[in-house]
């Protein structure tokens, strides 16, 4: 199989998708257990992939890529002493997206919201990676 160039994914309800592409990522991927990564998600730990926000695009319209945000993906600033950090999610089943420093050009994609194939099997961009998480 030959490897994508882009890794897709979005939230569960679909109303939220990306894609990016796989050489722009930083790998390997970072895992948190923060309080907030961990009441935000409902998981112990997120794991999350650093990608250039110049490589980002979302779904606008079921169809069209796009540099602007879809209007389901909703913003949410978890620490008040922070203004920059913000954390992206669907408006409608609540998926976490995406984490991200506003001081800097680059938003960490949560690696569970990867579409399936994307972290399956020896051939998927990510399988090293994810032996190291
Ligand atoms: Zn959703
Ligand atoms: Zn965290």
């Amino acid at each position: 199989m030959n490897m994508p160039d882009k890794i897709v994914g979005g939230c569960l309800c679909e109303a939220v998708r990306y894609q990016f592409d796989v050489g722009s990522s930083t790998i390997p991927p970072s895992t948190c257990k923060c309080t907030q990564c961990r009441k935000q998600s409902g998981a112990l730990n997120v794991h999350f992939l650093k990608v250039p926000l110049s490589s980002l695009s979302w779904l606008r319209n079921k169809e069209t890529w796009s540099r602007d945000a879809p209007p389901d993906l909703t913003i949410f600033r978890a620490s008040p002493g922070s203004p920059e950090i913000t954390r992206g999610f669907c408006a409608k089943c609540g998926g976490l997206v995406y984490w991200r420093d506003g001081r800097t050009d680059m938003t960490s994609i949560t690696l569970g919201t990867f579409d399936e194939g994307m972290l399956r099997g020896r051939s998927s961009v990510l399988a090293d990676a994810k032996a190291r998480l």
